[in-house]
């Protein structure tokens, strides 16, 4: 497969779109970012890589690290944490209230703030220095220690983050945070503010299509837990676009509001794009039609 020349080809058609995309403005921070950059990088599990455009410029992973803070709560805690959070599609925005409430504080899933909230409570629950440790943890699944927290992208979250207050405050309703909400708040703000690029994020996606095993061949995560995050992300990594991303992709994988989406073929290859301006639901407009393209083209999904 020519990857060098589909990415390239891609890249060339989609930017050549109109742009309808809005970058994320309710967290003020990002919103100072240019809109139309672009890039794409993929990685293939025989350690092949290609990139094309500004696959090498950070941005805010955002929820992307939804999946990484699950992988960690879920190797330690194992299958106790489904009784504080299901795995079932919300169909709702990432940031719903009302069906928390309807469902006595139990998040529908990990990849929406409820239970990416509900998650985080775990880690600052069990991690000795929960913040640090978990960075740690991103930075040994890319193998790259320069990986950090974006501290402007997090202090601007926190200081307008009502909705992530207000979910937190319900949970703790319901006796589904044993923290106190500022603590659980200010992990979460972190973990979403962290600063990657494409590369680091495929390289870091690496072992959830090589059942668990990172690129430097360690097993970072439990081979069965792989599996399982990988049916969540393609139930659950898009919200309310969950359907139409496995219609349109048909792949696994994770979206953030700065951009950022992640989708990989199990034993096959990760793939990152990002794109900063989002579509409606929240998803980046360029990256998801250029993964549309890609599976299409290469003939790739897992269907
Ligand atoms: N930090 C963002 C929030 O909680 C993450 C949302 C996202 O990327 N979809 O609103």
């Amino acid at each position: 497969m020519n990857y060098k020349q589909i990415l390239k080809d891609i890249h060339k058609e989609v930017s050549a779109l109109k742009n309808t995309g809005e970058v994320a403005s309710y967290i003020p921070e990002l919103a100072k970012v240019d809109k139309d950059q672009f890039g794409i990088y993929l990685n293939n599990i025989h350690g092949d890589n290609f990139e094309v455009g500004d696959a090498d410029i950070k941005f805010s992973i955002q929820s992307v690290s939804k999946v990484f803070s699950l992988a960690m709560a879920f190797g330690s805690q194992g299958n106790k944490l489904w009784e504080r959070v299901d795995v079932e599609p919300s169909g709702n925005p990432f940031n719903h209230l009302s069906l928390l409430e309807r469902e006595k504080g139990i998040p529908r899933n990990p990849l929406i703030n409820s239970g990416a909230i509900v998650v985080a409570d775990c880690l600052v629950s069990t991690l000795k220095n929960p913040k640090e440790d978990f960075l740690q943890f991103v930075r040994d699944l890319a193998n790259d220690q320069t990986i950090d927290f974006d501290y402007d992208v997090a202090a601007s979250e926190k200081a307008t983050g009502f909705k992530n207050y207000a979910i937190a405050n319900l949970l703790k309703s319901f006796d589904n945070l044993a923290n106190p909400v500022e603590e659980v708040l200010d992990f979460y703000f972190h973990q979403c503010s962290i600063a990657m690029n494409c590369k680091q994020l495929s390289n870091a996606f690496f072992a959830f299509a090589n059942h668990g095993k990172c690129m430097q061949n360690n097993t970072q995560i439990k081979p069965k837990q792989a599996k399982r995050i990988n049916a969540i992300m393609l139930t659950c990594g898009f919200y309310d676009e969950a359907g139409e991303f496995a219609f349109e992709v048909g792949l696994p994988g994770k979206s953030g509001v700065g951009g950022g989406i992640v989708a990989l073929l199990p034993n096959e290859f990760v793939i990152t794009t990002w794109s900063p301006a989002l579509n409606e639901k929240g998803n980046s407009y360029y990256g998801m039609q250029a993964l549309e393209r890609f599976t299409t083209e290469t003939n790739s999904s897992i269907f």
